[in-house]
């Protein structure tokens, strides 16, 4: 659809004769009330009446027909929700104790006899956590929790950056020996981006070394702050070498879904199922296999399932320990084989009622997929154009600053504190030290229009530098910091110059 002089003078709000009359004084022609426009012609005039023109491409026949459907799919009956477990993943610092505690508390949890004659099948498991009775103290209540057993926030935020949010909780893992390091602060910036609920587990206290009290400190600097200080954090202690804390640990990531996610993890599991694929793959025994993790309904064998591009009938099911099971209900994580071909890690999985539809739907997305790649570097083609008043308004600049020392942040963070401009602020999402990583960017694709990724004295490695530029994403790099602020407060006044 090409721009008319009368839908824009709709879009921005000025009289066609006006319009008409400022375009001939633009481009020395004549114009009636359908002749077209030129978009950059379009987008000058917008912008004098402080309106940004946005390129939407038209969607594909392949891509409404989707959408559509997982409107249909994911629909749920408000009435019908039941509470459902918790989904846990555990992040922080590399060789702060994730892996350690991850096994610990499997262990602790697995029924006695079982321990070591058990192979996990999957990155994903569930257990059974027995909480006090408050009346008679003694642990009877049984509160089911599921974790995801991807430690690290890569494996979280690749997730979420596809489009997959499926944690409810995330447990900040910190060592009292080393205290905050730089991938801690990340693994908080990363779940907060995310919204997700923290739960900081000081670990490592049986070590000679461990510094609580230090660890404490830095974390209540990162605004972690425990209830006492006014904040809602729940701080545990915890060894994953001896076990001490972790019934604790388990403790309070119950209270946690069952005080202050109260009221949002439920699930209905009555309907036909739907969720996330974690992990899939083919082996030679069983041909395609594929980690699921159910978030509605419930999943049963023989279900028609459509997972990405894939579908098939499921043909068997195992749960976390192995052993085959018929059904699946909400935050479980299942091996399910029958399916025709290997998804990917966070596509999406809905059971449907007919192959037809299933056929036709992966079909659909195979289409969608190809078109993806193909189009990747092509130009936008300019078929619609839509303008809204300034878009949504931004009223926080959102930044993301990696620094060769913290000197550096700290400088540039008291520099821009000051830029507090009209209806706008700035919010330093994530500060660090060193290159631009992949991470970062990541980071930043929660809201690409209003997070900026900055580097002082720093560059973006190429993995980062991808990824930027494949999901449009600004990143730029200063050795000044002058310029770095000036630049902040161009795009706070909504005028950024183009990177020379
Ligand atoms: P990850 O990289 O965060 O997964 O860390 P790991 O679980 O691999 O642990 C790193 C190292 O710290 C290993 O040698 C563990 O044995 C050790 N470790 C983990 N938890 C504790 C703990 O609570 N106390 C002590 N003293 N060592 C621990």
């Amino acid at each position: 659809l090409p721009i008319t002089v009368r839908s824009l003078s709709e879009a921005i709000g000025m009289k066609t004769g006006e319009l008409a009359k400022r375009l001939l004084k633009e481009t020395n022609q004549l114009y009636g009330n359908n002749s077209p426009v030129d978009f950059d012609t379009a987008a000058l005039i917008a912008v004098e009446k402080n309106i940004e023109l946005v390129v939407k491409r038209q969607k594909t026949a392949e891509e409404i027909l989707i959408e559509e459907f997982e409107q249909m799919a994911t629909n749920v009956d408000p009435e019908k929700l039941r509470p459902r477990p918790p989904i846990v993943t555990i992040m922080g610092h590399v060789d702060h104790g994730k892996t350690t505690l991850l096994d610990r508390i499997r262990q602790s949890n697995v029924a006695a006899g079982e321990v070591g004659g058990i192979t996990q099948v999957i990155r994903a498991w569930s257990v059974m956590h027995k909480v006090k009775d408050p009346e008679t103290g003694e642990k009877v209540i049984e509160s089911p929790i599921t974790f995801l057993d991807t430690p690290g926030h890569e494996a979280f935020t690749k997730m979420r950056a596809r489009g997959a949010n499926v944690t409810d909780i995330a447990v900040i893992v910190v060592a009292a020996t080393d205290g905050v390091m730089p991938q801690t602060e990340e693994a908080v910036a990363h779940a907060r981006a995310a919204d997700v609920r923290i739960v900081v587990a000081i670990n490592k206290v049986d070590a000679p070394n461990a510094n609580v009290d230090r660890t404490r400190r830095q974390l209540y600097n990162l605004s972690l702050l425990p209830d006492n200080m006014g904040g809602d954090v729940q701080f545990v202690e915890t060894s994953a070498l001896t076990g001490q804390g972790i019934d604790d640990l388990l403790d309070a990531i119950v209270i946690e879904s069952e005080i202050n996610l109260a009221g949002e993890l439920l699930a209905d599991p009555a309907r036909p199922a739907f969720g996330t694929c974690l992990e899939g793959y083919m082996t030679a025994d069983e041909g395609v296999m594929a980690t699921v993790l159910v978030q509605q309904g419930t999943l049963k064998k023989g279900d028609i399932l459509l997972c990405g591009a894939n579908y098939g009938r499921v043909r068997s099911m195992q749960n976390d320990q192995g052993v085959n099971i018929e059904e699946a209900g909400p935050s479980t994580p299942v091996l399910v084989t029958g399916l025709g071909g290997v998804p990917n890690a966070d596509d999406p999985f809905y059971v449907v009622e007919e192959l037809t539809t299933a056929a036709k739907i992966a079909e659909a997305r195979e289409t969608k997929d190809r078109e993806k790649t193909l189009n990747r570097f092509a130009p936008v083609n300019v078929e619609n154009f839509a303008a809204t008043k300034s878009k949504q308004k931004i009223t926080e600049l959102k930044i993301i600053l990696k620094a060769e020392a913290r000197g550096s942040v700290e400088a540039i963070r008291k520099e821009l504190e000051k830029l507090t401009h009209e209806e706008v602020t700035t919010r330093i999402l994530h500060a660090g030290i060193g290159a631009i990583t992949e991470s970062d960017v990541q980071l930043a694709l929660t809201s690409p229009e209003d997070t900026l990724v900055i580097g002082f004295n720093v560059t973006a490695d190429d993995a980062a530098m991808h990824l930027a530029e494949e999901r449009d994403i600004s990143l730029r790099e200063y050795q000044i910091i002058y310029n770095l602020v000036d630049d902040v407060k161009a795009q706070l006044e909504g005028r950024l110059k183009p990177i020379e």
